[in-house]
């Protein structure tokens, strides 16, 4: 019987690729990647659903790296699709070989999305996951060049779809016939097409060579800031996001909170920064709690995984900095006055 590993995200399409293998008696396993951009909960659902098994493979590291400087560039915001797509084709022919399965499925359909689904897009992503041949996708195949699995007669191409462009109408029906009736939504998941999201990871590009996941969850939570120095500050906006900011924060992180009054916790990364910024975290502290119409406070200080502490003494804290809205391609910024 021919086997065929499917790259699963949960939504509709991928979920109908599989259906279609297995109407064809073709063994089904499922992969899904996680970063901290996307996770496994979706796809979760979709096999348990469909009954099949579920690689879960985490690309942290490999997806950081090349979320840099992607070599087919970005989409509308931060999202590398070419590359992001060549590296899981890329990682998926990798488990094909370790499971014994014979190709790669994917639910992509032609002209879905105009630039990461086009045709030339879909033969750069095999050239470049070096799985040219193996990757079948079977809701737009009929439109596509025969696969090596059609080919080889282990897979009926005549069953195969010619569903093309961004109507969800096809997949839709199909999903009827299937009884299929709960899926995400095609646009939710992914959070590099996010365009709030977009500044703050580029900014954070700017100010950390490197960023680690760690950097990435930072700048999920909170209101963020670039410093007058051009550090990083991340302020909590209530209880849930002071536990996960200190569930983040790594020895050589500073982290700030009120003296004497409720309110945010505020973490400068570890990364260079000098008294100019310590000032600023520790203004923007106060002023996001309830001592921000006071004369004066004093915020706590520390180094996390240290014994290091300072005090810091704000005066009038609603004049303390000045916070400058962010603009174009800029996080908000805040200037000690
Ligand atoms: S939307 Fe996100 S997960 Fe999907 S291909 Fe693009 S970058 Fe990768």
């Amino acid at each position: 019987m021919a086997k065929a590993v499917v790259l699963m995200s949960g939504g509709l399409d991928s979920i109908l690729a599989a259906k279609l293998l297995q109407e064809q008696g073709i063994e089904v396993e499922a992969i899904t990647f996680v970063t901290p951009f996307f996770t496994s909960k979706n796809a979760e659902k979709a096999a348990a659903m469909l009954g099949i098994p579920l690689h879960i493979v985490d690309i942290t590291d490999e997806h950081l790296k090349m979320l840099k400087a992607p070599k087919h560039g970005y989409g509308r915001f931060m999202n590398p699709c070419i590359d992001c797509h060549a590296l899981m084709i890329r990682r998926a022919g990798e488990i094909m070989k370790e499971v014994g399965a014979d190709f790669i499925v994917t639910g992509e359909v032609l002209g879905e999305r105009p630039k990461s689904q086009n045709r030339q897009a879909l033969n750069v992503v095999e050239i470049e996951s070096g799985m040219g041949g193996y990757v079948l996708r079977p809701l737009s195949a009929k439109l596509l060049d025969p696969t090596i699995p059609e080919k080889k007669g282990l897979v009926d191409r005549e069953k195969l779809l010619d569903i093309r462009g961004r109507s969800r109408k096809p997949q839709m029906e199909l999903a009827k016939k299937y009884g299929i009736t709960e899926y995400p939504s095609p646009a939710g998941g992914c959070i590099l097409t996010d365009p709030m999201f977009s500044i703050r990871l580029r900014n954070l590009y700017k100010v950390e060579e490197e960023p680690s996941a760690k950097d990435v969850d930072l700048i999920k939570i909170g209101r963020v800031f670039l410093s007058g120095e051009g550090a990083l500050i991340v302020v909590s906006r209530n209880e849930q996001e002071n536990k996960e900011l200190i569930s983040l924060a790594e020895e050589g992180d500073m982290i700030f909170e009120v003296d004497g009054y409720p309110g945010p916790l505020t973490i400068i990364p570890q990364n260079d920064f000098g008294e100019g910024t310590i000032f600023e975290a520790a203004a923007l502290t106060v002023r996001y709690s309830k001592a921000k119409s006071a004369l004066e406070a004093d915020v706590l200080g520390w180094v996390h995984g240290t014994d290091k502490k300072i005090t810091i003494h704000v005066d009038n804290p609603s004049e303390a900095v000045d916070i400058i809205p962010a603009k174009d391609d800029e996080l908000t910024r805040v200037v000690r006055k």
